[in-house]
């Protein structure tokens, strides 16, 4: 298993004391979800539209990086709707089966949030977007000469789904999305916001120069915000009486090898593998891949749009390109 980074905006899922402290740390309501002021904006909206009708939301697709509140988002939707919802994912969602089990087993209005679903098969996703249509789900009982198509009635339900690529999705499921919305990278006022907030419920002590310190080292990213919170915290706990400040802050960063600007070693370690090899010219992902030996994937998920966003790396017909401006860094990092 790959060693998990600390900057990666994954979840934390597997370790269960993580996980306890990320559900309690997860907004629940329009007031506590920090930023991304026009989705919310546009979400009030079509949640108080469709509660004056009696009726249930219209499916919404949320797109960007991870770590950057599609899954939050949508149990606030679905907290401020007063329905119940369900969490899945699409690799978790094998066949047509499962998907007619999950559907049937909905109540009236639940919201059914499927995470990466651009990994859907394309079996499941044909069902998926009939069932999305019309409420109605088309099964085949038993085989052969004897088998025969059955139509059932499905509650009216809606479907909320994440991804980081949408051009991953096929047509027809896309089309069937009412609501499509971006999420950005989050301002660093916002991310000293969420900051502050996990703090207090974390009953930690923090000031707010080591709120602005961690914020700056954050990747615009609540996942990675939290998580740097958490070991800093651990490391004030230890080496201190738990106050954060900023001392703790920058002693615990430099400990963890982040920098500045949220790189940490893997991220340094790629840009100067492109330069090395390939000064500021373009260069495929495949050969980015082969340099580093990380997936196609990660890089693509987790490790480029960062980049991308603050301008070290650029998208070229031809490949990747990095800017004079992350050359500048790396080799000012050289010289620590
Ligand atoms: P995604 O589904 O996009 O990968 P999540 O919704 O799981 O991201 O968000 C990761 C964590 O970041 C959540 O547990 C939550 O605590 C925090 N978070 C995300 N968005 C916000 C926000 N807008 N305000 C406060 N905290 C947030």
């Amino acid at each position: 298993m790959a060693i998990q980074r600390l900057v990666e905006p994954i979840s934390d899922e597997g370790d269960a004391n993580e996980q306890i402290i990320e559900v309690t740390l997860r907004p629940t309501t329009f007031s506590e979800y920090v930023g991304q002021e026009r989705l919310k904006k546009n979400l009030k909206l079509a949640i108080a539209a469709a509660k004056k009708r009696g009726e249930p939301i219209d499916h919404v697709l949320l797109y960007g990086p991870p770590g950057l509140g599609k899954t939050t988002m949508a149990g606030v939707i679905a907290n401020e709707m007063g329905v119940g919802w369900r969490v899945t994912a699409g690799p978790a969602i094998e066949r047509a089966g499962d998907l007619a089990s999950i559907l049937t087993n909905l109540a009236d209005g639940d919201i059914l949030f499927i995470d990466e679903i651009h990994r859907l098969s394309r079996a499941v996703e044909e069902v998926l977007y009939a069932a999305m249509e019309d409420f109605k789900l088309d099964i085949v009982i038993g085989k052969g000469p004897a088998a025969r198509s059955v139509r059932l009635d499905l509650p009216r339900f809606t479907v909320i789904g994440a991804t980081t690529r949408t051009g991953s999705l096929a047509a027809p499921l896309r089309d069937r999305f009412g609501h499509m919305h971006r999420l950005e990278f989050y301002e660093p006022r916002d991310i000293e916001k969420i900051i502050t907030r996990s703090a207090r419920i974390l009953s930690s002590e923090i000031n707010d120069e080591a709120a602005q310190i961690l914020s700056k080292r954050a990747r615009q990213t609540p996942r990675i915000a939290n998580r740097l919170l958490k070991r800093v915290r651990d490391y004030a706990d230890v080496n201190g009486d738990g106050m954060i400040d900023a001392p703790t802050s920058h002693q615990a960063l430099a400990m963890l090898e982040i920098d500045e600007l949220g790189l940490d070693p893997a991220d340094r370690g790629m840009l100067r593998a492109i330069y090395e090899n390939y000064g500021e010219r373009a260069v495929g992902l495949n050969t980015i891949a082969a340099l580093t030996g990380d997936e196609l994937t990660t890089i693509e998920d987790h490790l480029e749009p960062y980049l991308l966003q603050i301008g070290f790396i650029e998208r070229t017909p031809r490949g990747r390109k990095i800017t004079p401006k992350a050359v500048k860094h790396i080799t000012e990092k050289d010289k620590l």
